[in-house]
């Protein structure tokens, strides 16, 4: 299987550190407002690695954090005056549901920042040690002048590594580089102990101590949006490096720019859509589906076009899928649509092309639509679809889209009982046919018969 690393800025054979075994970590969400649509493509995009390495038989050992210390949490509970931890609260939980309503299976481990403080502090308490960070006045910086691998992940260069333009000039740093570890609490910010005075954490610290905590000082693989690779992933892997001289993960994975419209989503530009928003209007499935159908790192263009014709896509397989009343099937898998089930694995097996994987569904939506061929096989290619649609994330509450299926059963069963009439009336079995006809009668099925065949209604 090819995976493309971010740090080797190629795509590369995966070869897991443990045969058999997947640690993966992906940065999860700061819980200062409900995640939006972006964010959802990463969690998404990391949903779907899981499962094909379980799919493809690895047990899969997979942690995403939940940041609730952070600037931005404590902004907001300052602005509506509650506090912080209620903003965090609140938006952890909605963080859970959304996801769950996304198809989102629940990773192995959410630690929250909040959960490993004792860690954390022993972490920075350790490269103070070590020479790779130093204090100033009650905070503390990591030295990147002190770590001749920083840049390293994003191949930036020393005169390219500035803070962001949000991020205002430090006098207290040595090297404008250098990040935060620990930082000193104003007056009104929630604080905890430490060797530096009261203060709070710094988010890159966060990643990388719940990382290590959960899958050890070196893992297979390490996720996120496209946006983290510098400064935040950067910095994690300074931290691991400068800790225990091991590279924190093997693989470094990002997923692309979601645009609404062709533009930036932005608040300002009030095309900001939460997937709660989205979510009101249109089913996880065609979400997924959509964010499938674009290779994970290709930018994404989200609109009300695109997400409509997903969901035209998804009703498609479900059609299929009714029209041979699945659920009822009782096929075992022979074997069938091999082809398929490969062409869907070399394509999940290139850097995870979804786009190609969904072309394979496409074709096993026809076959399991396509009238000319025996029931049997129209079964196989059902049971292909699902299998291979679970593996996306589709499909999985089938069941209880089943008990929608039931009127459409009941039109069946009509059917059939009146194909057997119309037999008996053949065979002149007049007590039969009349019998059928009674009781149906009785159920509230009345029939007429026409010179056209036979009509009914629900009386
Ligand atoms: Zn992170």
């Amino acid at each position: 299987m090819l995976l493309y690393n971010t740090s080797k800025r190629s795509k590369e054979e995966f070869v897991p550190g443990q045969p058999g075994k997947v640690k993966m970590y992906a940065c999860g969400p700061t819980v200062y407002d409900y995640f939006h649509i972006g964010n959802a493509r990463a969690f998404v995009t990391f949903d779907v690695l899981r499962r094909y390495f379980e799919y493809r038989g690895y047990e899969v050992d997979y942690v995403q954090n939940i940041t609730d210390i952070d600037d931005k949490i404590i902004a907001r509970s300052l602005e509506e005056k509650v506090p912080f931890q209620q903003i965090a609260d609140k938006y952890a939980q909605a963080f859970l549901d959304d996801s769950a309503a996304l198809g989102i299976k629940k990773p192995n481990h959410q630690p929250r920042a909040t959960e490993v403080l004792t860690d954390i502090i022993s972490a920075i308490q350790a490269l103070v040690e070590k020479g790779f960070a130093y204090e100033v006045a009650g905070d503390v910086y990591f030295d990147t002048g002190a770590l001749p691998e920083y840049g390293s992940l994003s191949g930036k260069k020393r005169d390219e590594q500035l803070p962001g333009a949000r991020i205002t000039e430090n006098p207290k740093k040595r090297n404008p580089a250098d990040f935060t570890l620990w930082k000193a609490s104003k007056p009104g910010e929630p604080v905890w102990q430490s060797p530096w005075g009261e203060g709070r954490p710094g988010w890159h610290t966060e990643c990388v101590v719940m990382g290590q905590k959960f899958l050890g000082d070196n893992f297979d693989i390490h996720g996120g949006g496209i946006d983290l690779v510098f400064p935040h992933h950067e910095n994690e892997l300074a931290q691991a490096l400068a800790l225990t001289g091991k590279p924190l993960a093997n693989y470094w994975m990002h997923n692309g720019f979601l645009n609404i419209d062709g533009d930036k989503m932005s608040k300002s530009l009030d095309n900001f859509f939460t997937a709660r928003d989205i979510l009101e209007k249109h089913s996880a499935e065609a979400i997924r589906f959509f964010f499938l159908s674009k290779h994970y790192r290709s930018p994404i263009d989200f609109n009300p076009q695109i997400i409509e014709e997903s969901e035209r896509a998804v009703h498609n397989f479900h059609e299929a899928l009714r029209s041979i009343a699945f659920g009822k099937i009782s096929a075992e898998a022979d074997g069938s649509f091999a082809e398929q089930e490969k062409a869907f694995i070399e394509a999940m097996d290139d850097d995870l092309n979804t786009a190609r994987a969904l072309a394979v569904l496409f074709e096993l939506t026809r076959s399991v639509k396509n009238e000319q061929l025996p029931r049997e096989k129209r079964e196989q290619a059902a049971l292909m679809l699902v299998k291979l649609g679970r593996v996306l994330g589709f499909f999985a509450d089938l069941e209880s889209k089943l008990s929608e299926q039931v009127p459409d059963l009941s039109r069946q069963l009509i059917e059939l009982l009146l194909d057997y009439r119309k037999q008996a009336r053949q065979n002149k079995d007049w007590a039969l046919s009349d019998r059928i006809r009674d009781d149906l009668a009785a159920l509230g099925v009345e029939i007429r018969d026409t010179p056209q065949g036979c009509e009914w209604k629900i009386k």
